[in-house]
């Protein structure tokens, strides 16, 4: 007998399946990505990440690992705990790793090996046949499993265009122990000695956040927040991080605006390994006014009702791993204006399929000009979400790591 409530039949729950996608991938794509799971057969693979909750790595690790599941390998997915000095520790990692210029002292360098190395005492991987580290935050877990006989493999998510160069020096001696560093784009690559792989992110068109909605859904959460309908809508949704560059944001929907009426709507949850996100907040809190609505909350629905209604989507980023907010949002068919960086030029042709700015003047001026022309808004939206059903649906992501681990079978047998 199901254990399941009345209310919650399996018939009614998301599968996660391959088969969901043939109307987007085709009969053919999906039998090719089911063999290739077949051969994997019995896998056990485990994932390894930081927060379960916030950013782009959750996100792409919620609908990863139930597909991986859904196609019969066994993955699990473990967290690992951390003190709000460990987290502040590895927030400054993630920046220097993104560019910036600070040193990481002996004391944090400490803190930092301390809780990964109590995390590490509190994991048993021992029946594992892969695992799969994300991002600098569990890095040198590596170190206390001196034994493995399994590949364990390290991914990072972020922008690793120009690290600054000691702490990539402090964070190699760990990655160098991985059997291979997998990164999301090619010109992240690193000279590792070790092997490396690109994996793109996807989306997973089935969720709360990417599933089509009605015009009444839309109407209805966005009314949930009373956010007003009755001039055009900008908005970005980010992490309050200075690398989404909310204040360039605000500045060029204030140049927009003096030409076009409109409204700007800034959402941000806050991932809980991010110690800076209520800095930034409280700091564009200050600069907002009549027209600027700044939501702090963490609802999936209210961001695809946004997505879908906005006249233009921002992701005005100085700095970007790969930006899965504009994959999302070009699926939904808007028009997005991104930052001329990182993984968001991987995704947007500029003038094709939605444009690349440097700067806050230029994000204005094409506000401006995609407010003033529906066509336009239409002609992009249509283009981008055709882009992503090619390249940016999770089948594709599935299929990719399927084969990545295949390459190392011979040490899974
Ligand atoms: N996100 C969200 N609510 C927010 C802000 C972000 O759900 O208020 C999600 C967003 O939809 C995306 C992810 O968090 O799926 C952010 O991933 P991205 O690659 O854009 O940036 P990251 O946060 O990893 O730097």
């Amino acid at each position: 007998m199901s254990m399941l409530t009345p209310a919650v039949q399996r018939s009614t729950l998301g599968l996660h399946t391959l088969e969901q996608y043939e109307p987007l991938i085709g009969a053919a794509g999906v039998e090719r990505i089911a063999a290739k799971a077949n051969r994997l057969g019995t896998m056990r693979v485990a994932h390894i990440s930081s927060t379960f909750y916030g950013g782009g790595v959750t996100e792409l690790l919620t609908p990863l690992t139930l597909m991986m599941n859904a196609s019969g390998i066994e993955t699990d997915w473990h967290l690992i705990q951390g003190t709000p000095g460990f987290f502040g520790c590895t927030k400054k990692l993630h920046n220097t790793l993104q560019g910036e210029r600070v040193e990481f002292s002996d004391a944090e360098k400490t803190i930092y090996e301390q809780v990964v190395f109590e995390n590490a005492m509190r994991l048993h991987l021992e029946d594992c046949d892969a695992v799969i580290v994300h991002d600098p935050q569990p890095l040198p877990l590596i170190a206390h499993f001196p034994d493995r006989d399994m590949p364990w493999l390290w991914q990072c998510h972020v922008d690793l265009s120009s690290p600054y160069a000691p702490v990539w020096a402090y964070l190699r001696r760990f990655i160098g122990q991985y059997d291979a560093a997998i990164f999301s784009l090619p010109e992240y690559g690193q000279d590792l000695g070790g092997g490396q792989h690109f994996v793109t992110p996807a989306i997973d068109p089935f969720s709360a956040k990417n599933r089509e909605l009605s015009a009444r859904e839309i109407g209805e959460f966005l009314g949930n927040y009373k956010i007003p309908t009755d001039r055009p809508l900008v908005t970005q949704i980010s992490r309050f991080d200075r690398w989404k560059d909310p204040t360039g944001v605000i500045e060029a929907f204030r140049k927009a605006r003096q030409q076009v009426d409109c409204t700007l709507v800034l959402v941000g949850n806050n991932a809980s390994d991010d110690p800076e996100g209520g800095k930034i907040l409280e700091a564009i809190q200050s600069a907002a006014d009549d027209g600027i609505i700044i939501l702090s909350v963490d609802d999936p629905t209210l961001v695809n009702a946004l997505q879908r209604s906005a006249a233009v989507v921002l992701q005005k980023s100085l700095r970007e791993g790969f930006g899965l907010t504009v994959t999302e949002a070009m699926w939904k068919g808007a028009a997005v204006i991104g930052g001329n960086v990182g993984g968001i030029r991987h995704q947007i042709k500029d003038g094709w399929n939605g444009f690349l700015v440097d700067t806050p003047d230029q994000a204005a001026d094409r506000i401006v000009r995609l407010l003033k022309d529906a066509r336009l808004r239409r002609q992009i939206g249509s283009r981008a979400r055709e882009s992503v059903r090619q390249n940016f649906l999770m089948s594709r992501l599935l299929e990719d790591w399927l084969d990545l681990l295949s390459r190392y079978e011979r040490r899974v047998a």
